[in-house]
């Protein structure tokens, strides 16, 4: 279906917003009057440029507080609407949007209303305009979709019909259902956003927290089925009044709002891009680092052997059980310290991978491969983070390894590095990578979310928010269904040049998270010391014997426990942004340790130097 965004749904000028949208692949936009108010263009120049960027002006909005009042208010609005109607003409906008009026003059009366609004229709249809009315979820007197249908209907003018708006009709917990009792030429014009579900007063919650489809809570691919059932012929257009996207750059953000309306079609049945193809393993995390030293001690002592070196590039791997860590100190490595810059994820099918996320507009890299390398597809996340898709073990495809040459006086590792099967490692040893952590620019944090649940084919947790010394942190974990694969996305406090908000890091599971500990200090590891006051309250919320509890803190060894089972991690030092975690999950814990966060996230501000 044809695609519109609203200008208000974007950050910049005018000018930078139609770009936007155009690039964006949109193919037409809703001029909010304040953006062209506010624009040096004219009305000609602005339909000009819109015409220039392949972009048509699909509604002229709002038109506030016009029906239901005293015929000389009226009177006045008309006379409001006339102009209106003439500056349109030059802008070459066919569709206004009408509210519901908010007005303390607005009646209760809804003959008064339709007569009023027949009027306006009759006029707007001398300029060849027509009225698109919408219900405000707070209107004075018309609150809900159906109320403002049977105004429409009541009114009987052909230049008069309804303009329904996602959030309006979800907010108020209206059943969208009876749309498809609308006739499909009288729904005029269809406004798409979504929210997170709050418990607010729904005027606020509308102007600062709406969404773009798929980031909040509500059903917008079902409220659209209703839609295109009744015989809806328009386009699909955001409307998204949200204070972070306000601020963000408008390009990625015009992205984001795409991407989300080709989810939507997907989920609508409207439209069948490639099909998801979900990972089935982590096959590599890559830290790139200006200095292999600080790293390759940590990874060291925790087990971990320098197995192959990439036999074009500054590039080791390190390998334990099936944990695979790539030490990357090429060029990349120089901008900004140790980070996590690219994950390596299994595929059953990694072209059909690229393909989908080609099609919902991940952005591919270029394949940085020396052309005897195995070919590997690779997008970028929101956040920057290189996704390569790699064949599974078993696929003839060529696989990553082969890239590789054994370390000196190392066992051969073409084969090596492959999985060989879950090895139990009862003596501490980290048999794969439990999850990775990584920090969202503050910004991206939702559609970083939909990216990784459209794009990838995982399911989004619950977003958590936990207790930072200097800020809160946000955290939200996208999972393969199996568990195969975990990422929990953060943000932290917003734009901070404090490091903290900015780690990332790499969990290793163990079946004994004791001995990896004591293993990784006696190799001269050194773990993040948790405060004493934590295992007092351990001690109280949990019936441990006291010489468990003072291993735990010895070690600096957390604890929390679902209805499914146990988890017990510990933390390494900080190298610049990056860290290491090592976890025990026992029986069917499916979390991350979400309530020791603070403790850990304060204990590693204390831990960086004063000053
Ligand atoms: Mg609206
Ligand atoms: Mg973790």
């Amino acid at each position: 279906m044809r695609t519109s965004i609203a200008t208000v749904s974007l950050s910049g000028s005018l000018t930078e917003k139609l770009t936007a949208a155009s690039r964006a692949g949109f193919d037409g936009v809703e001029i909010f009057e304040n953006d062209l108010l506010a624009s040096p263009l004219t009305p000609e120049e602005i339909r000009a440029r819109c015409a220039d960027l392949g972009l048509t002006i699909d509604l002229y909005q709002p038109m506030r507080d016009i029906e239901a009042v005293p015929s000389d208010e009226f009177d006045r609005n008309l006379r409001r609407a006339e102009h209106k109607f003439r500056l349109m003409r030059r802008l070459g906008a066919d569709t206004v949007l009408v509210c519901s009026s908010v007005s303390p003059l607005a009646v209760d009366d809804d003959e008064l209303a339709a007569r009023q609004l027949r009027r306006l229709a009759e006029l707007a249809q001398d300029f060849g305009i027509r009225v698109a009315y919408e219900a405000l979820a707070w209107g004075r007197h018309v609150s809900t979709y159906d109320h403002a249908w049977s105004i429409v209907e009541q009114a009987g003018h052909p230049a008069l019909g309804t303009c329904l708006d996602s959030f309006h009709i979800l907010a108020r917990g209206s059943d969208p259902k009876g749309i498809e009792d609308i006739p499909g030429e009288k729904i005029f014009f269809l406004q798409l956003a979504d929210a997170p579900l709050m418990a607010m007063d729904v005027l606020q919650w509308s102007r600062h927290y709406r969404c773009f489809p798929g980031q909040g809570g509500f059903d917008i691919a079902g409220l659209v089925g209703h839609v295109i059932r009744a015989g809806y012929q328009g386009p699909l257009s955001l409307e998204v009044f949200n204070d972070v996207f306000r601020q963000a750059e408008a390009g990625p953000t015009a992205v984001d709002a795409q991407r989300s309306l080709l989810v939507l079609q997907e989920a609508a049945g409207l439209a069948e891009p490639p099909a998801p193809v979900v990972p089935s393993g982590i096959a590599f995390a890559e830290l790139v680092t200006p200095d292999a030293e600080p790293v390759s001690a940590i990874l060291e002592a925790l087990g971990f052997t320098r197995t192959a070196r990439h036999r074009g590039k500054p590039v080791d791997l390190w390998q334990q059980g099936e944990a695979r860590v790539l030490l990357n100190t090429g060029p990349a490595a120089r901008r900004d310290g140790t980070s996590l810059a690219a994950i390596g994820l299994e595929s059953p099918d990694p072209a059909g991978a690229a393909r989908r996320a080609e099609a919902l507009l991940a952005p591919v890299l270029p394949r940085r491969r020396a052309p005897e390398d195995a070919p590997l597809d690779a997008v970028a996340a929101p956040d920057g983070t290189e996704l390569f898709f790699c064949a599974t073990d078993s696929s003839e495809l060529p696989h990553w390894t082969s890239d590789f040459e054994p370390a000196e006086h190392q066992p051969p590792t073409h084969h090596g590095a492959r999985r060989t099967g879950h090895k139990p490692s009862p003596d501490g040893g980290v048999h794969h990578i439990d999850h990775l952590a990584l920090t969202q620019p503050w910004h991206q944090f939702d559609e970083a979310a939909l990216f990784h649940r459209s794009v990838l084919g995982f399911g989004a947790q619950e977003s958590v928010d936990v207790a930072d010394p200097y800020g809160l942190l946000r955290s939200r974990a996208v999972t393969s269904a199996d568990g195969s694969v975990r990422i929990a996305l953060g943000v932290g406090p917003a734009p901070t040049a404090d490091e903290g908000g900015r780690a990332q890091h790499i969990a290793l599971a163990t079946d004994d998270v004791v001995t990896a500990a004591r293993r990784f200090r006696a190799a001269g590891g050194r773990l993040l010391p948790m405060p004493p006051n934590y295992y007092d309250d351990l001690a109280a919320r949990y019936e441990f014997t006291d010489d468990e509890l003072e291993t735990y803190r010895e070690l600096g060894i957390l604890y929390d426990r679902d209805a499914d089972g146990e988890f017990r991690h510990c933390y390494t030092e900080t190298v610049d942004r990056v860290f290491f975690e090592l976890v025990q999950r026992d029986g069917g814990y499916r979390g991350y340790g979400a309530p020791n966060a603070p403790v850990r996230l304060a204990a590693q501000h204390a831990r960086r130097p004063v000053g």
